[in-house]
């Protein structure tokens, strides 16, 4: 969505007609144009004009009206200051920005300046949705991801549109910040990962046509000028945001990667005007780090969220026992984005085989992790001065659970990762959490502004104000007695209120007792009441002075005591982030552990090889829903490892050709096979009972049919534009899911299309893979295809219906009893009876035909692309005469351009030319 635009109102040109305060909220807005302006009066956040329609629409709150501008109303609405995170919270889910205007004087102050002179105000922050750190604007167990996208014409790296990009992001409430540089083709994928809550980007990239639909998919984007985005200064800004001479020590970046930082670094000055959040420096990741998951496949196997957007039915909730917020953030990020570098992978893991194995010390862990804070989201409100007395607590806790937690785990034996980690909390000052825990009380109030957080005897001077407060109200109760005596009116009470301060009431009857001599010289009549007369006296009125003036002396030092806690946590700031960000890897590693244990997984074997060898594998989360349901999972062996022959090992993985009854199993199967990938190397334990893993570079995943209509894209659109990426970009490091390709077509294009499909990733792209089908021809091809393996998904017919045995097993199914299911579904009887009938006629037109056909007349693939390596059967391509003629007839076909009809005619006219006709 973009930013709001809402046009400010123009100044009239009669001055005599604006209040001070109108051209005083004008010129503000005039200076924040594109943000919804909260303009401060008293305790309310006041909307005028377009912005209060706006907020009045999206926070279903009244719209008023106050006074006029060149001669209309000007529309008005209102949130009090109390609930104000709450409508912030709504208007940057709505895409809203929202600049808070506070009043930065005493009224006092302003009234001093002439009756008619206006409180001083000033927009303190941008809210926007990358640049949030409250708690009630987040969402404690997500990231939430600032990004900025800069780019440079030509260089190494650049893509097809001859340009480098580089993508900047951070998490201002949690202090992470890093850098990648990327290209046109891999975009989508790294926002994917990334998930920005905010994208940042020059205005020319945004109006790039190629990237709209990116852009739409993403929550928030915000077009900034070009000079935003200026290569020149950016080293200088990041250096002076980090307050060091160069950037050297930080590592080698771009120029194009210093652009994107320095974008991320300028719009939070911008945006917290002064506030500097406790951002670590920049860290630079290489574009091979992370296995590259495009954004379909990240839907379809459903990484962090179902495809329906909840959280409860993703990997991520199955394979979560954290006990943090912090620890389910990290576990989150880690699953989006999984490791390619086997020494990484075997660090991670090493740490969570350490605790597997430590059970007591696993326990222990999660025990003291439970009660840890959220250090990271309370540091960066400390830092950017929106913190209360709860946060100060936070840290003083965290860092305590935090030394007994790197206790625990230093006294085991835990490996490199976990050492390295606990270590990290010796880097703070012990005196800080013990000045906290002195300092605080244990129960603390939300806000500041109130005092009463600071601990009895923490402070002299602080002690004697409260002390002279509390007496002070005791003397008042002590007056009310002595008052109550003097005068004989036993119902006497001294009140308090904003107006009158501290005064006397009685009532009605007893009022004459006050105002008759010789009570009469000592109380002022102030005020009468129904029923009740008020009175004040010298005394009271001085007593009054004397508590107002311990009460605020105590609120000041209390202040003070804040300021002076937050500075001696900021000292340390660097090695709180370290610590909170130790903090949650202890979570993550010890919540997988304790995953690996309640849930039978196992240590995957990860090399920079190309197995890929599961024995005895189970689909994550189905085997959790169907335990719940009480019905067993099946565990199935998966074996895409390059197969041995004679002449040795082939040089590539194999592909596995799915085929079985609807129902059986088989997107369970091709799924759970991609999702051991991604735990594997997010250095996870797997479910299974053995697994080996050659680092998979890229993930492909193109599982059912999803139409994108909103896209203006039919189902079948959809699957040929995912299929073409796949069959553009899979290396032989890949792994590629495949479910039922050219299925949203006429049967013999689909066949067609799955046919050439699967050709070309087993000659050309050589991925490892599993190809799901209702294409039964499609198992001919094994013969000709040497790394091409049928399997099917085993079922029992037993008295007309179907039993499903989930079993997945050599071979090729024979048909799909997609009647039978159907009969299960409930189609009418009558329907089900024909549909019989028509399929055993189909059936006698003998539907293997063609496929042998195809297989006898049509050269195979490799002979009409490159050269196929070692295991591939070069002789029948070398063998057939009509290569040649083939190979013209493939120059004229451009293969991204054709309709699934074009590309059976091509498909014939092939065969044509292979029979030398
Ligand atoms: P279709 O061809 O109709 O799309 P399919 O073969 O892809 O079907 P799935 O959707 O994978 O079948 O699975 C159907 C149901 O079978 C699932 O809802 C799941 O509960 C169950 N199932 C799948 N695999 C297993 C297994 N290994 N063990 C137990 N139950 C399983």
């Amino acid at each position: 969505m973009d930013a709001t635009q809402t046009p400010s109102p123009k100044p009239t040109g009669d001055a005599e007609r604006v209040t001070p305060m109108m051209a005083q909220y004008i010129e503000i807005k005039t200076a924040n144009p594109d943000s919804l302006l909260f303009y401060r009066m008293g305790d309310f956040y006041e909307l005028f004009f377009e912005d209060a329609e706006i907020a009045s629409r999206s926070l279903g709150i009244v719209l008023t009206k106050r006074g006029k501008h060149q001669g209309a109303d000007i529309p008005m609405c209102g949130v009090p200051v109390e609930r104000a995170e709450e409508y912030l919270h709504k208007l940057i889910a709505c895409g809203h920005r929202v600049a808070v205007c506070e009043q930065i004087e005493d009224p006092a102050e302003a009234k001093k300046r002439g009756p008619k002179s206006v409180v001083r105000r000033d927009v303190t922050r941008l809210v926007t949705p990358g640049t949030l750190t409250e708690d009630a604007l987040l969402d404690d167990r997500r990231e939430n991801v600032l990004a900025a996208l800069a780019r440079q014409r030509g260089g190494e790296g650049a893509g097809e549109d001859g340009y480098v990009y580089a993508l900047a992001f951070a998490d201002i409430s949690t202090g992470s910040f890093r850098v990648i540089e990327t290209h046109s083709g891999r975009l989508a994928a790294d926002l994917a990962r990334v998930e920005p809550a905010e994208l940042l980007l020059s205005d020319p990239v945004y109006d790039e046509a190629d990237f709209r639909e990116i852009w739409r998919s993403l929550p928030a984007v915000t077009p900034l000028p070009k000079e935003s985005f200026d290569g020149a200064g950016a080293e200088r800004r990041l250096a002076g945001f980090f307050g060091v001479a160069t950037l050297d020590a930080f590592g080698a970046f771009s120029r194009v990667e210093l652009t994107a930082a320095s974008a991320v670094v300028a719009y939070i000055e911008r945006t917290q005007l002064g506030g500097r959040p406790p951002l670590a420096a920049p860290q630079r990741e290489a574009a091979t780090d992370i296995m590259v998951i495009d954004p379909a496949t990240r839907v379809n196997l459903e990484i962090l969220r179902t495809t329906t957007g909840d959280r409860a039915g993703s990997l991520n909730a199955a394979v979560d026992r954290t006990v943090t917020s912090a620890g389910a953030r990290l576990l989150a990020r880690r699953l989006a984005e999984p490791l390619t570098d086997p020494a990484r992978i075997a660090a991670r893991l090493d740490a969570v085989e350490a605790l597997v194995e430590d059970a007591e010390l696993r326990a222990g862990l999660q025990q003291r992790l439970a009660g840890a804070p959220d250090l990271a989201r309370a540091l960066a409100r400390i830092a950017l001065g929106r913190s209360g007395p709860r946060d100060l607590a936070a840290i003083g806790r965290g860092l305590a659970e935090g030394t007994a937690i790197a206790r625990l785990l230093l006294a085991g034996e835990v490996g490199e990762e976990l050492h390295a980690n606990a270590l990290l909390f010796g880097a703070v000052d012990p005196a800080l959490p013990a000045l906290l825990a002195t300092a605080l009380a244990d129960e603390l109030p939300p806000y500041r502004r109130d005092g009463g957080f600071t601990r009895a005897g923490f402070d002299a001077d602080l002690d004697a104000a409260r002390a002279l407060r509390d007496e002070s109200r005791r003397v008042v109760a002590a007056l009310e007695r002595r008052y109550a005596e003097e005068t004989g009116v036993k119902s006497l009470k001294i009140r308090h209120n904003a107006v009158l301060g501290y005064y006397v009431e009685v009532s009605q009857q007893n009022a004459d007792r006050l105002r008759e001599p010789p009570f009469g010289a000592v109380f002022v009549h102030r005020q009468t009441m129904a029923g009740a007369m008020r009175f004040t006296s010298t005394e009271l009125g001085e007593l009054e002075a004397k508590i107002a003036s311990a009460g605020e002396r105590a609120l000041a030092l209390e202040q003070a005591i804040f300021d002076r806690l937050a500075a001696a946590i900021l000292l340390e700031a660097e090695a709180i982030r370290a610590a909170a960000g130790a903090l949650a890897v202890i979570d993550v590693t010890a919540g997988l552990a304790r995953l690996a244990v309640e849930e039978g997984y196992v240590r995957p074997e990860v090399d920079g090889g190309l197995d890929f060898r599961l024995e005895g594998a189970r689909h994550p989360v189905v085997e959790q829903a169907l335990r719940r349901d009480g019905g067993p999972f099946v565990a199935n062996d998966c074996e895409l490892s390059p197969p041995e022959d004679a002449k040795g090992r082939a040089a590539s993985g194999r592909i596995w050709l799915v085929t079985g009854p609807n129902m059986a199993g088989k997107s369970t199967f091709l799924r759970q096979n991609a999702l051991i990938a991604i735990l594997a190397q997010t250095g996870s334990f797997v479910p299974a009972r053995a697994a080996h893993i050659g680092v998979v570079d890229r993930l492909f995943s193109r599982v059912g049919a999803a139409d994108d209509l909103a896209r203006g894209r039919s189902t079948f659109m959809v699957e040929m534009v995912e299929t073409a990426a796949i069959l553009n970009q899979a290396s032989e490091r890949s792994l590629v899911i495949l479910d039922e390709i050219g299925r949203g077509t006429a049967t013999f294009d689909g066949l067609s299309i799955a046919w050439a499909s699967l050709e070309h990733l087993h000659e050309v792209n050589r991925c490892r893979g599993l190809f799901a089908t209702h294409f039964h021809e499609l198992t001919a091809l094994s013969q000709r295809l040497a790394r091409l393996v049928n399997a099917t998904v085993k079922v029992k017919e037993w008295e007309g219906e179907v039993i499903f045995l989930h079993e997945v097993v050599p071979g090729a199914a024979d048909r799909s009893y997609g009647i039978q299911v159907a009969r299960l579904a409930g189609l009418p009887a009558s329907v089900v009876a024909r549909a019989k009938a028509v399929l055993t006629e189909l059936e006698n037109a003998d539907r293997a035909a063609p496929a042998q056909r195809i297989l006898d007349d049509l050269p195979l693939f490799a002979a009409i692309n490159r050269a196929p390596a070692s295991a591939a059967p070069v002789e029948l391509a070398k063998a057939d005469p009509a290569a040649e003629a083939v190979k013209t007839a493939l120059a004229g076909i451009d293969p991204d351009e054709m309709t699934p009809r074009a590309a059976l005619e091509a498909l014939y006219q092939l065969k044509a030319a292979a029979r030398g006709r």
